[in-house]
């Protein structure tokens, strides 16, 4: 029988194909003991499971190794290295003989192990937790003979549905893209860094299913209905049929829309409006460049990091900059400095925290950690060289910290200099405002940088008090709150006065309905995700800016986001109205939340 799960729109597009299911979590294990004669049998079945641990992990390395390269391979050593560590097997050898199973005795001693690393002072010590984390799940799921849980072992051409609870840096990097197709996560929301990275690779998503890994087998049939939010498990061949065509259409929608994406940014009114992109990947910049975007709005650099052994060293962070930006030129490219922590891709060398968006993450982490901050500093000054590179601090709340990077970047540029490597030291600094301290101070914070770059994701979290990736929460993260349009407004406003660039790259500009309101509170700059630019850019060519200053002037004072949304949403379909046969393709963008027919059963 055919099943419907709702989830939340990550990444648009279908596909429709064989769900491959992964459960990468630590299974339960039974508190089992042995009698004394078993014993020994107990440690020969441990160290087979950790031998043939290591033969898995060597296949998988050496896979990562050709796919992806060997930074992203060495994670793999580390984990081989666990595995045959001698304290470690010696550790749960002791346990055994004094009586636990195999599995109980190796699911103690890494747990224990997990939290003494985490709370080690030392970095590299913090940055073993993932990998001892991803050990324990495999070894113990040899253990426990659960089914396979190998990512990468699927043919290439498999056309799969990644379906797992949540995307972990590590699985991020073993998952062939060549053999999957679509991603569907029970966990997450769509700005969490599973629909974020998504997007980056182009892949349709949905997320925040809940339960859904609980209902499915692997090898199962699927739709991932990633522009609705949509998993149809075990469809009927009429829907299958029905999702083809409606694929088809999306395809067809899609490539109309790209007429647009050379086309002038320029509203019916004759305002200009700059559309940059959001790229998360140098692998995409290439692509990205072809957008139609003018420039690059917002690098997110912590991908870099993405399940990783170990920090990317500064010439490679060079090589990757260099690349986006000779990709872009002569646009700008503005690279935000590394947001590690929060939802943000932790390689595991951070401490557990309690409330990680309120934790140590993104600028504060770089200023307390300035070599690590400086050799990001150092790559970006000499990538620089190669076109217009522009600096963001991201989570700022206040002017010293702007202070406090603005003097590594000089220290910084003093090494460069002392080691005579070519760079340039002069550039533009600015600031993510992503908290309403960043807002309220944002006439402080006008004088001491470059630009402004609203990051609505956040500012929705941290002005509405919602967890942007809490699925429990996706209806109150509302961004047409009237305390975040207020905040947007006065930010721009606050940037027009000091004469500085004010952008938006958050998630909001991506969305027509989102982006006519942005340019209604006067906003000029939009950094979208490279498949919105056509769209985005076809919205801006058929409004008028006048229509959306008005909507918008009565949506600040209508109280509530419901009521802002339907005064918005009616005045921008007048609005496209009006442009008749130009606006067509549009209408259907403005409202994305139409569920399909009830699914049929058969
Ligand atoms: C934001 O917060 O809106 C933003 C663009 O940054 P990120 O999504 O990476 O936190
Ligand atoms: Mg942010």
């Amino acid at each position: 029988m055919s099943l419907l799960v709702t989830g939340v729109p990550a990444s648009p597009g279908i596909v429709i194909g064989p769900v491959h299911l992964l459960r990468w979590e630590v299974p339960e294990v039974p508190a089992r003991t042995v009698p004394a004669d078993t014993v020994d049998h107990e440690v020969a079945r441990l160290h087979a499971a950790c031998d043939q641990a290591v033969v898995r992990l060597r296949k998988v390395r050496d896979r990562v190794e050709q796919h992806a390269g060997p930074e992203e391979a060495a994670i793999f050593d580390v984990q081989i290295s666990i595995c045959d560590d001698a304290d470690l097997r010696q550790s749960v050898e002791t346990l055994i003989r004094q009586g636990f199973a195999a599995e109980k005795a190796f699911d103690l001693v890494l747990l224990e192990w997990r939290e003494h690393f985490a709370r080690s002072t030392n970095a590299l010590m913090r940055e073993r937790v993932s990998d001892l984390l991803d050990v324990q799940i495999r070894v113990l799921s040899l253990l426990l003979d659960l089914p396979d849980r190998d990512p990468v072992d699927l043919p290439k051409g498999s056309n799969a549905i990644l379906i797992t609870h949540d995307l972990t840096p590590s699985l991020t990097v073993q998952f062939d893209r060549e053999a999957i197709s679509a991603i569907a996560t029970d966990a997450g929301t769509g700005t969490s860094h599973v629909a974020i990275l998504a997007r980056s690779l182009g892949l349709p998503a949905v997320v925040g299913l809940r339960d859904a890994t609980a209902k499915l087998t692997s090898g199962m049939q699927a739709i991932v209905d990633g522009t609705h939010g949509l998993l149809i498990l075990d469809p009927s061949e009429k829907r299958i049929a029905e999702y083809r065509r409606r694929a088809h259409i999306e395809l067809e929608e899609a490539r109309a829309l790209q007429r647009y994406a050379q086309a002038d940014s320029v509203t019916v009114d004759g305002v200009r409006i700059t559309l940059r992109a959001n790229v998360d990947l140098p692998d995409e910049a290439a692509a990205a460049a072809t957008s139609g975007a003018e420039g690059v709005g917002l690098m997110r650099t912590e991908f870099l990091v993405v399940g990783r052994a170990a920090m990317p060293d500064e010439d490679e962070q060079y090589e990757a900059y260099s690349r986006v930006l000779r990709a872009f030129a002569p646009h700008p490219v503005v690279i935000r400095t590394y947001d590690i922590g929060g939802d943000k891709l932790p390689v595991g060398g951070f401490p557990h925290e309690a409330n990680p968006f309120l934790g140590w993450r993104a600028i504060r982490m770089c200023l307390d950690e300035p070599e690590l901050f400086k050799v990001q500093l150092r790559a970006l000054m000499r990538a620089a060289v190669h076109g217009d590179l522009r600096i963001m601090l991201p989570l700022i709340v206040s002017v010293d910290e702007v202070r406090q990077a603005r003097a590594l970047l000089v220290e910084a540029a003093g090494e460069l200099r002392a080691r005579d490597v070519p760079h340039r030291s002069d550039l533009p600094l600015g600031v993510m405002i992503e908290t309403p301290a960043a807002v309220i101070t944002a006439d402080a914070l006008a004088k001491e940088t470059a630009f402004f770059s609203i990051g609505t994701n956040d500012l929705v979290q941290y002005t509405l008090a919602v967890d942007r990736g809490n699925i429990q929460l996706v209806k109150r993260f509302t961004a047409l709150h009237p305390a975040v349009l207020r905040l947007i407004k006065r930010t721009q406003d606050e940037g027009a006065a000091a004469g500085i660039e004010v952008s938006v790259c958050g998630e909001m500009a991506s969305q027509p309905l989102m982006a006519f309101a942005l340019v209604g509170l006067g906003v000029r700059q939009l950094s979208v995700a490279p498949r919105s630019v056509a769209a985005v850019k076809h919205l801006i060519r058929t409004m008028r800016t006048s229509a959306a200053t008005d909507a918008v002037a009565m949506a600040l004072e209508v109280g509530t986001a419901d009521a802002a949304e339907k005064l918005l949403k009616e005045r921008l379909l007048a609005e496209l109205q009006q442009g008749g046969e130009a606006a067509d393709g549009l209408l259907a963008l403005v409202d994305t939340h139409i569920l399909p027919d009830p699914v049929d059963t058969h």
